[in-house]
């Protein structure tokens, strides 16, 4: 099996993570599907055109993105089930004319899509959620019903599930009924070559930093991602840490997005914090480790998380991590070893641990090690390896067929 078809429909690997529509999943796909080219799978990444883009960008040899026209330009996230079907048929179109052995779908929009093409070209599918609705609806992020019933039918008919954690692997037996046997964990990996451990001084240098604490956060802004606890945990630290500041790297995402951000305002003012939380817009991927490294821990407070790969990163560059004990941060922070997990959502919990790490260099630097040794087992090369046996075993099996 060799030719893949990698579905990501409402999102492209080409775009600058950190905002809007873009974050985990564009990194997972574009580094995933780089490894996998570079085992030997021809793979094509469907995206929606959403720019004036040409429709086929070649990446590097193995890797391709074709843009599918399916609704127009700048379409919101929710208007996307809309055009589901738009999209599917422009993908199919371009699999007669170029075959493939297995369809990869990406978040449930590409999977409805994929579920459709994978009956009408008798392909096998692999399906990886990245986020699921009823996960998001136990912890306050309700979707609608619509996708719900969506993903527990794709989840029915892939032949393969892939889940990011162990934890995932539980939520789709558990709130979906998946059936384990079609569910394999792969970890989405982290590149080592750029998420190093490296000198705090240099990196602080470079970013202008003051002295005193830096607490860091990365990533899309959305009161999933609990931002607001960031900002509260460096409040908490002000009679220990008067100079500890915050940096969030990052843009506003999603129809709440915004709004998040003036909430954020609202309570740096509160809290009188101004020049103390320091707003920096999106960074191309490979230049955040500067950042992470500038940081003496890396805060992951999110209310649902399937893997969460800024702790992954932060763990790589030698940062301990202070999370929420959600999802796939359970299986990347070592409670008390390279960083502390945090079980209910309260901002004075977050800034204890904070503090048990500042005040304690030496708990700070072994969990620095701990983190950065624990990273290493994670790589971009080792996820494309284990999808690649999951493709060669499904070409040895018929599709499984829903409708029978
Ligand atoms: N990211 C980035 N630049 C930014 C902010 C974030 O490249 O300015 C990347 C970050 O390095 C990570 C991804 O976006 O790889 C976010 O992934 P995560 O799993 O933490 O969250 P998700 O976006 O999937 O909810």
């Amino acid at each position: 099996m060799s030719r893949a078809a990698v579905l990501s429909l409402h999102t492209s690997p080409l775009v600058l993570p950190g905002r809007g529509d873009a974050g985990g999943m564009n990194v997972y796909v574009r580094e995933l599907v780089s490894a996998l080219a570079q085992t030997g799978i021809d793979a094509t990444v469907f995206v929606r055109r959403n720019s004036d883009a040409p429709t086929v960008v070649d990446v590097e040899p193995g890797f391709r993105v074709v843009h599918v026209a399916a609704g127009a330009a700048g379409l919101s996230k929710e208007s996307l089930p809309g055009v589901v079907e738009d999209f599917a048929d422009g993908v199919g179109a371009w699999l007669q004319e170029h075959p493939v052995d297995v369809l990869h779908a990406n978040y449930w929009l590409s999977g409805v899509a994929g579920h459709r093409l994978k009956h009408e070209l008798d392909l096998p599918l692999v399906s990886t959620f990245h986020t699921l609705a009823r996960v998001k609806a136990e912890t306050g992020d309700p979707e609608p019903q619509r996708r719900i019933d969506a993903e527990a039918e794709v989840i029915g008919c892939s032949d393969v599930i892939t889940a990011n954690s162990v934890t995932e692997l539980q939520q789709l037996s558990e709130l979906y009924g998946a059936d384990p046997k079609r569910i394999d964990v792969v970890a989405p990996g982290v590149d080592g070559a750029v998420f190093s451990v490296g000198s705090r001084r240099g990196a602080r240098a470079a970013l202008g930093l003051e002295d005193g604490p830096v607490l860091l956060f990365v990533g899309r802004i959305q009161p999933l991602k609990g931002l607001d606890v960031a900002v509260e945990t460096l409040a908490g630290l002000r009679r220990r840490y008067g100079g500890a500041q915050l940096l969030v790297v990052g843009g506003a995402s999603g129809p709440d997005g915004e709004r998040e951000l003036l909430r954020l305002d609202r309570a740096v003012r509160r809290h009188r914090l101004q020049g103390r939380v320091v707003l920096v817009p999106p960074q191309p991927h490979h230049l955040l480790s500067t950042y992470y490294r500038a940081a003496d821990v890396c805060l992951v407070p999110s209310r649902s998380e399937s893997f969460g790969l800024v702790a992954l990163e932060a763990a790589a560059c030698g940062v301990p991590v202070v999370a929420a004990d959600v999802g796939g941060l359970r299986t990347l922070v070592d409670h008390g070893r390279s960083g502390f997990r945090i079980s209910e959502r309260d901002p004075a919990r977050y800034t204890e641990a904070v503090l048990a790490i500042l005040d304690d260099p030496s708990l700070a630097s072994s969990m620095a090690r701990r983190g950065a040794e624990a990273a290493v087992r994670y790589s971009w090369t080792a996820t494309a390896a284990r999808l690649r046996r999951i493709f060669a075993d499904l070409s040895a099996r018929v599709p499984l067929d829903c409708t029978v």
